[in-house]
């Protein structure tokens, strides 16, 4: 116990990063610009190439709203997501006017169930928003093939996702409508608060730009005349102000870079967990298709009947032996707002309910040891009485 506190979650910031941040500090243009540009293009080249348009915005919750403003969600519509999420993903429906349709998961994956987003998809459907929980891919081939039989616009949920593949393919690049990505202070890589819009669509990308930016345009101008002066705007709409700074955006220019190599960390701590925590009474995490690549944001524990001890119980002590751990999600259905507003009860989510009772994230981040991870394995062993 004389060991120190091992966090949760803890982010790693390098020598670049920091360099990259004074840089911008000395250069006198703090808010967005040359550092968000090339931020930017250095997303869309870690996904393939200039066909990706890339929006760079100061959170996934920003990027999210901008997408499904974008894609033409508003009032009277609806949005089918999973209810094992972070409220972030639903609320920014709410923000347009629309209404959220939550559904069950998978218990195999902990992903959206596609059967139970077909059987909830009505009139009123707009749009599917899956989320990649923990960086493991949703099951997009279902999820795009559902899109394309009823007409409904895709947007992903990929805030734990980079880097992830599904069927080989960088998701970003998939053939959803838009994907928004996250660089919060504890995912995959950070900005500390930050996010990304990708899509293929020139016309959402225009959109999510002008309205990423107080609703202001520079395109009326050019159908009168050549040369815009440089003071020159219009307001289009009421937009927002979602821009990502150039000091955020310094540090996102060498987390990406580093994002390959986060992911092989994270993956060989997945990997020892695994080893470490097999035959204890725990269904280990879901594991990627053959071939594909898990992010590995969440390293999630479920207890079995056979464990013994609750799910508070087990975190409580963990805790005791100076580990922190967290749970990934409280169900959306049993949040107070969304509860009441759907008038939701837990037997319409059996499986997340299921899930929820049993389930704890153990810590997996790249500045973890590998005595860290012995440790937390050892710790579960003794929480769990063995
Ligand atoms: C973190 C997170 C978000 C929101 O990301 P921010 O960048 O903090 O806005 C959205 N969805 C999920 C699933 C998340 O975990």
């Amino acid at each position: 116990m004389s060991q120190p506190f091992l966090p949760f979650a803890l982010p790693e910031i390098g020598g670049d990063e920091i360099a990259e941040v004074v840089d911008t500090l000395r250069s006198g243009w703090v808010t967005t610009g040359p550092k968000a540009r090339r931020f930017e293009q250095d997303f869309a080249a870690f996904l393939g190439g200039d066909e990706y348009h890339c929006i760079a915005v100061n959170s996934a919750t920003a990027g999210l709203h901008l997408a499904l403003e974008a894609a033409g969600v508003g009032p009277g519509d609806e949005v089918i997501t999973t209810t094992w999420t972070f409220t972030a993903t639903a609320e920014v429906v709410r923000y347009l006017g629309a209404d959220v349709k939550l559904v069950d998961h998978d218990p195999a994956t902990l992903n959206i169930d596609p059967a139970a987003v077909e059987a909830a998809i009505g009139p009123r459907t707009k749009a599917l928003l899956p989320v990649h929980y923990g960086g493991l891919a949703a099951d997009m081939p279902a999820i795009l093939d559902l899109a394309r039989r009823h007409g409904l616009k895709v947007v992903e949920d990929a805030a734990h996702a980079l880097p992830t593949t599904c069927g080989g393919a960088l998701v970003g690049t998939l053939a959803s409508d838009a994907t928004v990505f996250s660089f919060y202070a504890n995912k995959t890589i950070t900005t500390g608060e930050g996010g990304m819009l990708v899509t293929r669509d020139a016309e959402l990308a225009k959109r999510a730009r002008v309205m990423r930016l107080h609703g202001m345009s520079r395109d009326a101008f050019d159908r009168f005349t050549a040369k815009v002066p440089s003071w020159y705007y219009e307001i289009v709409a009421p937009g927002f102000k979602y821009n990502l700074t150039d000091i955020a955006a310094a540090l996102g220019i060498h987390q990406l870079k580093r994002a390959h190599a986060f992911q092989q960390r994270r993956a060989a701590i997945a990997a020892r967990y695994d080893e470490l925590l097999a035959g204890l009474p725990l269904l280990l995490p879901p594991k990627p298709a053959a071939g594909d690549v898990h992010a590995w944001h969440l390293y999630p524990v479920r207890l079995t009947d056979e464990a013994g001890v609750t799910r508070e119980r087990f975190i409580e002590k963990m805790f005791e032996q100076g580990i922190g751990c967290s749970v990934h999600y409280i169900p959306l259905h049993l949040h107070p707002y969304w509860r009441e507003r759907y008038g939701l009860d837990p037997a319409q989510f059996p499986r997340a309910q299921h899930t929820y009772e049993r389930i704890a994230s153990l810590p997996i981040y790249t500045r973890m040891t590998d005595a860290d991870v012995e440790r937390v394995a050892a710790a579960v062993r003794v929480a769990l009485g063995r």
